[in-house]
């Protein structure tokens, strides 16, 4: 059976987006083709705060600290910190997930996400592994939301399974990466990729965070780069306040809220700040 680098597993409450609320198992994979050092920073400079910390400091990643600057899952793919995130069977993460959800198993309002790093990157074939695992233990898997930046076509042997499996909706939650995360519009945005989702998964939506007029006008942009090959009117859009932390979190959501209303989007909170302080293993 495969292996897969897993940075973290963990059950907690879907903090964004279309299942906002919903009790889930987290399963975070190691990698990602992007580093979004622009996150927090002035337009045009790159964070370099998570380069200050030592990783030899630290052996698990709820002791990690968090970062206010450039991704906030940095060790989820900066190979410094790659030894925090062993590779692990499928069986073994399927027992895992057994001991995590209460009764051992998922339900209608119990979901498996895939995030990441970039979930779509490596692990595409071992994710039908997976789902069938779960299927030998009868453990009820009915949803699964892949979290992506919406840049990696999908393997074919996961799309014949997608097509296939009727027993497990999918979704494909995107939050491409807007010129505010450092990296480059043209390997960001890419509407073919996102029209090959939706062919796959009607479920498929869109979330950005915003903090300005700036993000706003890139979200404008992209939608019509995407609009190009895809029916943008089908494709839900939410929008999110930035910040890692409550006190700019708190200073953007009304403002966000407002936009979306004025632009017939959809707001979504983000949960996980709210609670938990954006915290490792939320
Ligand atoms: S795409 Fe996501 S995980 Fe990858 S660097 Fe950007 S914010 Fe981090």
């Amino acid at each position: 059976m495969s292996k897969i680098k897993v940075a973290e597993l963990f059950y907690s409450l879907q903090g964004e987006g279309q299942y906002l609320g919903v009790p889930s198992i987290f399963l975070r994979v190691f990698g990602c083709n992007f580093q979004c050092q622009g996150f927090g920073m002035p337009r045009g400079q790159l964070s370099e705060e998570r380069m200050a910390i030592d990783p030899e400091q630290y052996d698990n990643y709820e002791s990690l600290p968090l970062v206010h600057t450039g991704c906030d899952s940095y060790a989820s793919w900066d190979v410094r910190f790659k030894k925090l995130s062993p590779m692990r069977s499928i069986e073994d993460i399927v027992t895992k997930i057994q001991e995590l959800l209460p009764d051992g198993k998922f339900s209608e309002d119990k979901h498996l996400i895939l995030t990441g790093g970039e979930p779509l990157l490596g692990w595409q074939r071992s994710y039908i592994e997976l789902f069938e695992e779960f299927k030998v233990r009868n453990m009820n898997l009915t949803h699964v939301t892949f979290e992506t930046n919406g840049t990696q076509y999908l393997h074919q042997d996961l799309k014949d399974y997608i097509e296939e499996c009727l027993d497990i909706n999918f979704t494909f939650s995107v939050s491409s990466k807007l010129p505010s995360s450092g990296e480059k519009w043209e390997e960001a945005i890419l509407p073919k990729v996102i029209q090959e989702y939706f062919n796959y998964s009607d479920l498929t939506y869109f979330k950005w965070v915003v903090s300005n007029e700036d993000d706003y006008a890139d979200v404008v942009r992209a939608i019509e780069e995407y609009g190009k090959v895809c029916d943008m009117t089908r494709i839900p859009v939410y929008l999110m306040p930035a910040g890692g932390t409550t006190k700019v979190y708190d200073n953007n959501e009304k403002w966000v809220a407002d936009l979306a209303m004025k632009n017939g989007w959809r707001y979504t909170p983000r949960l996980q700040v709210q609670l938990w302080k954006n915290a490792w293993g939320t």
